[in-house]
């Protein structure tokens, strides 16, 4: 008979809650929508539904693999870590711990065990090697709220549910569901936005499936957003329509920002951003003048050279228009289990700071403990200068694909072949993981219990939802966090047969440490082996769930607060916990050495002057953009079937004024060439995209050799980070620019 079980999407950051009916043999029969589910209601989209077709993947691996005579063959697990501790301990001890980095990929935060561990095995390896996906997506917002409100996750979310104008800039939140906003069915909180009389106003290069659904869209020239921005600050400050009201006792820096303002006139950015100095200023009339109003900045705004300049002044606005921190304005989720850098003693903390450390090739500065991504193959391919250090030897990715996901991927493909060694944790062999040595798979999604700690920060609501895992996990699979601490023990030279769940206490009793040493006299009164103690019953990522919901701002605090919140609790309400509405939270949220919202940071203010040398810029040649499609995942979907059936995807949007100029039709294939690469893409002639702009998704680019992802394979598209350049990035934050890429277009012969 056919059972019911429910849990929460780990694809995107919109956390769904989804029904599954599993058949007796543990089969997945069907994915629904969960009605019942606090937060999302009952929506799911199309990615959701597929994980009935992930589950059955034959191409998933289930087995790790192990390179023998250069294949990949499958192994068992001692042989698997065997052959780690054979090759990588002596990697470290021979050039040192920085010899080896870590790539960590998107679907790390999307997965309890990984986002929770990842960290225990990075300080186990000592590397100052750090590479993740996000500065090819959001490091610049990370950054600017870091300085703003001094911490990496103070991200001020737009109240969609209440405002009365929204105004997204580089966001298709009807594609990729929301991001840095986790928020199910954007389409429908975008609608009631319209039907309460509320206005909806997109900002893009293109005419996206969220532009559609607005009442205004203007086209801009990619990469000028700042000072698009930059010119509403302008003209609120010019038209004496700032009100910060009661934030302005909380904010520092706010004479400086007018000031700077001055410089970037409406009149004096409009050729720029190809839009009109009188469409900017009655932009920026309505949003001050708005009831309520937030201003929201994504993916577009972040991955361009101006990206924490542009993510700033998303914040500025939503401070000088008095929404910040308001219902209907920006607020700031208060998360039921918090990550601990957001903790501490709240209004004030010791804010953020970066550059501890340097990549070794470009100089570029540490943030947030990464090094940018757009330097892992220079870190890999430069010979050491004389007398300086080497360059990376070996290679452990977790859930990512950086060949695919990151720019200049002919130039890291060619580096990732020619390190000593490489380790991955993944399901799939895939353009990346192909390279490695050894790939260790875990459990599928639906066999992992699931929390979305890092997720709900970012939530327009206050929920929170644990899953214990819908399906049985193969016995034979670990969970991802024993292999991760396998892994560590492994690396701190303890081998890989090290009593795993001695391993896991110890872990634990750190965590417990860190919450004792944020709490003057003890978790609430009890010391750390009490809370240890009071834990105990549960291992792994439940364990650390359930210490950080029960010191959070909701738990039971070890007992002293008998109502609150529990991993038990949880585990009793499967469709979730509503914790109700955003609520306002300044001064108490804020974590800057002032205590203040720093409205004008120093490291942001100085990087003022190159932005106003762009305003005289206007583009001449064609430029890169991506694009989001809401049935792709990143590059790590594309073996599901369901979700690459139909007419060819990737393609590159061209505006019929440019296809006719360069002599390209609509279908055929044209040749796009940039300073890093070329590849060949069939275009779809469309208005939806501003003339002198070329959008190709990413994601794409599954025709390589030694990959196994048959689906995939006959559906590859075209990889577009071959295009995107790594010597460009956004300098505050290190994060790759993918948006305003200058290429050629060709038709070819
Ligand atoms: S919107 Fe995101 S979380 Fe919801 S079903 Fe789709 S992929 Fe899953």
């Amino acid at each position: 008979m056919a059972a019911t079980a429910y849990t929460t999407c780990p694809l995107c950051e919109a956390t769904c809650g989804l029904e599954l009916t599993v058949g007796d043999e543990g089969q997945v029969l069907g994915v629904r929508g969960d009605r019942q589910d606090v937060f999302s209601q009952g929506f799911i989209c199309p990615k959701g539904a597929s994980l009935k077709a992930l589950q059955a993947d034959p191409d998933r691996l289930r087995r790790p693999l192990l390179r023998r005579n250069g294949a990949l063959t499958e192994v068992s697990w001692d042989e698997a870590f065997a052959e780690i501790d054979r090759r990588l301990p002596p990697l470290l001890e021979q050039h040192g711990r920085d010899a080896v980095a870590v790539y960590l990929g998107n679907p790390v935060v999307h997965n309890l065990s990984t986002a929770l561990y990842a960290r225990v095995l990075l300080k186990a390896l000592g590397t100052r090697n750090l590479y993740t996906a996000s500065t090819v997506d959001q490091m610049p917002k990370q950054v600017s709220a870091g300085l703003m409100f001094g911490a990496m996750l103070s991200v001020p979310i737009p109240d969609v549910d209440r405002t009365d104008h929204l105004l997204m800039l580089g966001a298709n939140p009807l594609a990729s569901n929301g991001s840095l906003l986790t928020a199910p069915d954007m389409r429908g909180r975008l609608r009631k936005i319209r039907e309460r009389a509320g206005k909806v106003v997109v900002i893009d290069p293109r005419r996206s499936r969220t532009a559609e659904h607005a009442d205004e869209h203007h086209f801009i020239r990619p990469g000028t957003d700042a000072l698009l921005l930059f010119a509403l600050v302008h003209a609120i400050f010019d038209e004496g329509l700032e009100t910060p009201g009661g934030l302005a006792e909380h904010t520092v820096g706010i004479q400086t920002v007018r000031a700077l303002a001055r410089d970037f006139a409406p009149e004096q950015v409009e050729d720029a951003c190809g839009i009109g100095a009188e469409d900017i200023r009655r932009m920026a009339r309505e949003l001050a003048l708005a009831p309520s109003a937030a201003v929201y900045g994504r993916i577009g705004t972040c991955t361009q050279e101006f990206g924490t300049l542009a993510s700033w002044l998303v914040d500025v606005l939503n401070v000088i228009t008095g929404n910040l921190d308001r219902p209907g304005g920006a607020m700031f989720p208060l998360a039921a289990a918090a990550q601990s850098n957001s903790r501490g003693t709240p209004g004030h903390g010791r804010g953020v700071t970066f550059g501890r450390w340097r990549s070794r090739v470009r100089g570029l500065p540490e943030v947030f403990s990464e090094l940018p991504v757009a330097t892992l193959a220079e870190e890999i391919d430069t010979p050491a200068a004389p007398g300086g250090p080497g360059p990376l030897r070996a290679l452990v990715t977790i859930a990512g694909n950086p060949a695919v996901s990151t720019p200049n991927s002919g130039r890291l493909t060619r580096a990732l072949e020619s390190l000593d060694f490489m380790v991955s944790l993944d399901v799939y062999v895939n353009e990346t993981t192909r390279h490695a040595d050894v790939i260790l798979p875990g459990p599928s999604p639906l066999e992992r219990s699931h929390y979305d700690f890092a997720l709900y920060q970012l939530a327009v609501r206050n929920v929170a939802n644990y899953s214990p895992p819908p399906l049985e996990r193969d016995p034979d699979t670990p969970p991802d966090w024993e292999t991760m601490l396998r892994l560590t023990a492994i690396v701190a030279g303890q081998g890989p047969d090290s009593d795993i769940q001695a391993f896991d206490r110890f872990v634990a009793m750190q965590a417990v440490q860190r919450e004792v040493a944020m709490q003057d006299g003890g978790l609430h009164g009890r010391d750390a082996d009490e809370v240890l103690t009071a834990l105990d019953g549960r291992r792994g990522p439940e364990r650390l769930l359930d210490l950080m919901l029960r010191a959070g701002p909701y738990g039971d605090a070890f007992g002293a607060r008998p109502d609150g919140l529990t991993l038990a609790t949880l585990e009793a309400e499967p469709h979730g916990i509503d914790l109700g509405p955003l609520r306002p939270r300044i001064p108490e949220v804020l974590r800057t050495p002032s205590g203040k919202i720093e409205l004008a940071p120093e490291p942001i203010v100085a990087d003022v002057e190159r932005l106003r040398a762009a305003r005289t810029r206007t583009g001449n040649g064609m430029v890169l953009i991506g694009r989001r499609q809401l049935r792709s995942n990143n590059s790590w979907m594309h073996n599901v079937e369901p979700l690459v059936r139909g007419k060819e995807r990737c393609t590159a949007h061209v505006h019929p004024d440019d296809a006719a100029r360069l002599g390209l039709a609509d279908g055929a294939p044209a040749r796009v060439r940039s300073r890093a690469g070329m590849v060949e893409v069939p275009v779809e002639v469309t208005e939806n995209v501003m003339p002198g702009v070329v959008s190709i998704p990413h994601g794409w680019g599954h025709d390589v050799d030694g990959i196994r992802m048959s689906v995939a394979r006959e559906h590859p598209g075209t990889n577009s980070n071959l295009l995107a350049d790594e010597t460009l990035i956004d300098p505050l934050s290190g994060n790759a620019v993918l948006n305003g890429i200058p290429v050629e277009l060709t038709p070819v012969a």
